[in-house]
């Protein structure tokens, strides 16, 4: 999975490259300190813990911070509640448990995110 990942890297590299719209793709130095970046169906992630494709064991991460539990466009700004299934046509949906009316997907995305943006910095300063 990560050499695959790593293709998929060199491919849109390359494609920018023959388009004129990047520089030549260098060699990327395994000097300094690292990152990957994997497909959704590369990996699993359950319980906190994520598991690659073809490994038993999970990964040993140390996490800089904590990750969303659920997609913030399916999480109500107003009560928390989350909807099973939110189709990417639905623009606007009722919220089932508090009742309110017409919540626009991306503005409560937004409403999550700065929520939780929020309470993150609330975290570190106390
Ligand atoms: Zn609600």
């Amino acid at each position: 999975m990560p050499l695959q990942q790593c293709l998929r890297h060199q491919q849109s590299a390359f494609k920018h490259f023959f388009a004129k719209r990047a520089r030549h793709p260098r060699f990327k130095s395994k000097k300094q300190r690292q990152s990957a970046t994997f497909a959704s169906s590369a990996f699993a992630y359950r319980n906190g813990q994520i598991t690659l494709a073809k490994c038993q064991a999970p990964l040993n991460i140390r996490w800089s911070r904590v990750l969303p539990s659920a997609p913030s466009s399916k999480r109500c700004h107003g009560c928390g509640f989350v909807v099973e299934s939110l189709p990417l046509d639905v623009r606007t949906w009722d919220c089932p448990d508090c009742g309110t009316q017409g919540i626009d997907r991306d503005i409560n995305a937004a409403r999550n995110i700065l929520k939780a943006g929020t309470a993150l910095l609330a975290g570190a300063e106390s």
